[in-house]
């Protein structure tokens, strides 16, 4: 739910916001995205150089545009369609309608992601998650109890307890209000003491074991509400297993607070970023995109990987073309690079396929209907509202309504991860939709939802879409040392030369899977990483990732200890 984590009195001036600023790699990508002096040159030797991209999610849309405006010439292949899990379908039957079947929300706290929001001027709302001030009601049903609540402090006392207890054990083991305070600060070397302490700490600790080794949470019951419940955007009972530390760099970062949706949804970044032309760009005539340079659209997907003679990388594609580069960004989920795309055994040095082998993914499904109208601001007895954003133990889990004025409605019947999507995998649309529309009776027994709805079901399992796997990476405790193998691939002066010129990016490379943030932050350092095969360079005004890589890198932890 969104309050728990509240500021501390003694927080530092507004103004000095909480960004996902590190914590593993504090680097300040979002000024380095927005400083006028952009993000480096190469040589005039080198411009047009033709640079290969695996896949076109915003990772690789941005490091695509990013490499144009040096001068590359950018080659994306693109196996489904640009956007990647930025997918909004769109409802025929109401247009502006769109279920939003990937990346729904965004927190401020994404500072980078927000830059490139601004670049096409896209637009936002404030997202109804729980008990967010946007949202007129929550109801939590939870073991067959209902409440309904405007305020975290409408719900019954437990749920204030719950919420204090997240907060108490965030700050006695996990030095939240420090962390946050560092964070604001852009204070890299405390920022860096503090977090290095925890992954030494928690590393091996489940999220789960986390909370239990929490004097805040001392009985199953406390502990149980919070998995349902949870903070920010809801349950993360499915995420009990996963990493500690992966949660914690999700609530130190405020990546899970105040989301804004996207109108009209949004894959409209990368779409838009595609068709764009940049006010400066070097080697290309003005009035250059990424559509113009591929002539519209991108190659198909990629099927093969090979290492050629003599220093390049030799790509196939499902049209039959086969083209060599010097340098190739892969954006695809890494798996990909085991079962869809046949790769050299040599591609990677073996640690590095340890670390592919060994990333671990979260399934997630949607489901989605278009209702006539938002209906579920009728009132009924006593002025509530007749529906209302809705978390619940039961098969749907988490309920959002999405309408804007009068007309066509959105409702996301049900949005769930690991084992809650995987009870619905084998069902079609109609049968799941079913399905959420029973959980929902239980606890709405006088609201006649099917009789509201106009149009085609829209659902989705990430798990089962061949060209991802998964709908996010979540490391599993012991991970981290896989992690920090796959995010600091782009530096390459320590492979051997055989090694260098291909680089991996996006959500999975990242720290912060499931959030766009991190596939960006991964495509910019891959930019960085072509640039500087190419003896390019950035400005000593506006120094790139790689330039302050050893200043900030992430911890390295020894595989003997
Ligand atoms: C259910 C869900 C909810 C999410 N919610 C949020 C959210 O609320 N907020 C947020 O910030 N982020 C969210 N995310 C995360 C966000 O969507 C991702 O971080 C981001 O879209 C990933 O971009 P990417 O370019 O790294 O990967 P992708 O978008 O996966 O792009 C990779 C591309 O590679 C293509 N590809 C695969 N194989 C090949 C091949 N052989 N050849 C060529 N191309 C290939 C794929 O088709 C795909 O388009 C969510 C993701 C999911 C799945």
């Amino acid at each position: 739910m969104t309050q728990p984590v509240a500021p501390h009195s003694d927080a530092p001036e507004p103004g000095k916001p909480l960004t996902m600023f590190g914590p593993d790699f504090p680097f300040a990508y979002d000024d380095y995205v927005r400083n006028p002096v952009g993000l480096g040159s190469i040589p005039h030797e080198v411009h047009g150089t033709e640079v290969a991209i695996v896949g076109g999610g915003v990772a690789g849309i941005v490091a695509a545009y990013e490499l144009m405006k040096m001068g590359f010439r950018p080659v994306v292949y693109e196996a489904d369609q640009i956007g990647g899990r930025m997918r909004s379908a769109p409802f025929e039957q109401a247009p502006g309608a769109i279920a939003e079947l990937g990346a729904m929300r965004f927190p401020p706290s994404s500072t980078t992601l927000w830059e490139y929001f601004a670049k096409v001027a896209i637009e936002t709302f404030p997202f109804p998650n729980p008990l967010a001030a946007a949202t007129p009601s929550t109801v939590v049903d939870l073991k067959g109890e209902t409440y309904y609540a405007r305020t975290l402090d409408e719900l019954p006392a437990v749920f204030t307890q719950v919420a204090d207890a997240w907060r108490q054990t965030l700050e006695d083991s996990a030095d939240l209000h420090a962390i946050q305070t560092a964070i604001r600060e852009r204070d890299v070397p405390t920022l860096k003491f503090l977090w290095d302490k925890l992954i030494r700490e928690l590393d091996d600790q489940t999220f789960y074991g986390f909370l239990a080794a929490s004097k805040h949470f001392p009985t199953f019951s406390l502990r149980e509400i919070f998995g349902k419940v949870g903070f920010g955007t809801g349950g993360w009972d499915t995420d009990y297993p996963s990493s500690m530390l992966e949660i914690l760099r999700i609530v130190l970062t405020e990546a899970d607070d105040n989301h804004r949706g996207v109108i009209g949804g949004s894959q409209q970044l990368p779409l838009r970023l595609w068709k764009r032309t940049p006010r400066r760009i070097a080697h290309w005539p003005d009035g250059t995109s990424l559509e113009s340079l591929h002539e519209g659209d991108p190659r198909p997907a990629v099927t093969s990987i090979r290492r050629t003679h003599p220093r390049n990388y030799t790509i196939a594609d499902s049209s039959g073309e086969i083209r060599t580069y010097p340098a190739v960004i892969v954006t695809a989920q890494s798996w990909m690079l085991l079962n869809n795309i046949h790769c050299d055994d040599d591609l990677f040095p073996a640690d590095l396929w340890a670390a592919i082998e060994q990333t671990h993914y979260m399934g997630s499904s949607k489901v989605f209907v278009l209702v006539d109208r938002p209906f579920w601001k009728d009132k009924v007895a006593g002025g509530r509202d007749s529906m209302s954003m809705t978390l619940t133990d039961r098969m749907s889990r988490g309920t959002y309504l999405l309408g804007h004025g009068d007309g066509p409605a959105v409702m996301c019947l049900s949005y769930t991860w690991e084992d809650d999507s995987r009870k619905i995998v084998p069902l079609d649309a109609n049968e799941r939709m079913e399905l959420m529309l029973k959980s929902l009776r239980a606890i709405y027994p006088n609201v006649d939802i099917r009789s509201h709805i106009i149009g085609t079901p829209k659902t989705i399992s990430w798990e089962t879409e061949r060209h991802f796997m998964g709908a996010f990476k979540a490391n599993l405790p012991g991970h981290y040392r896989y992690q920090e193998r796959l995010y600091t691939h782009f530096m390459q002066r320590d492979l051997s030369a055989r090694h260098r010129g291909i680089y991996l990016a996006g959500d999975d490379i990242s720290w912060t899977a499931g959030w766009a943030e991190g596939a960006i932050t991964t495509a910019l350092n891959a930019v960085w990483g072509v640039m500087n095969q190419f003896d390019g360079q950035t400005s000593p005004a506006n120094p790139g990732p790689g330039d302050l890589f050893d200043d900030i890198a992430p911890l390295r932890l020894s595989d003997d200890i």
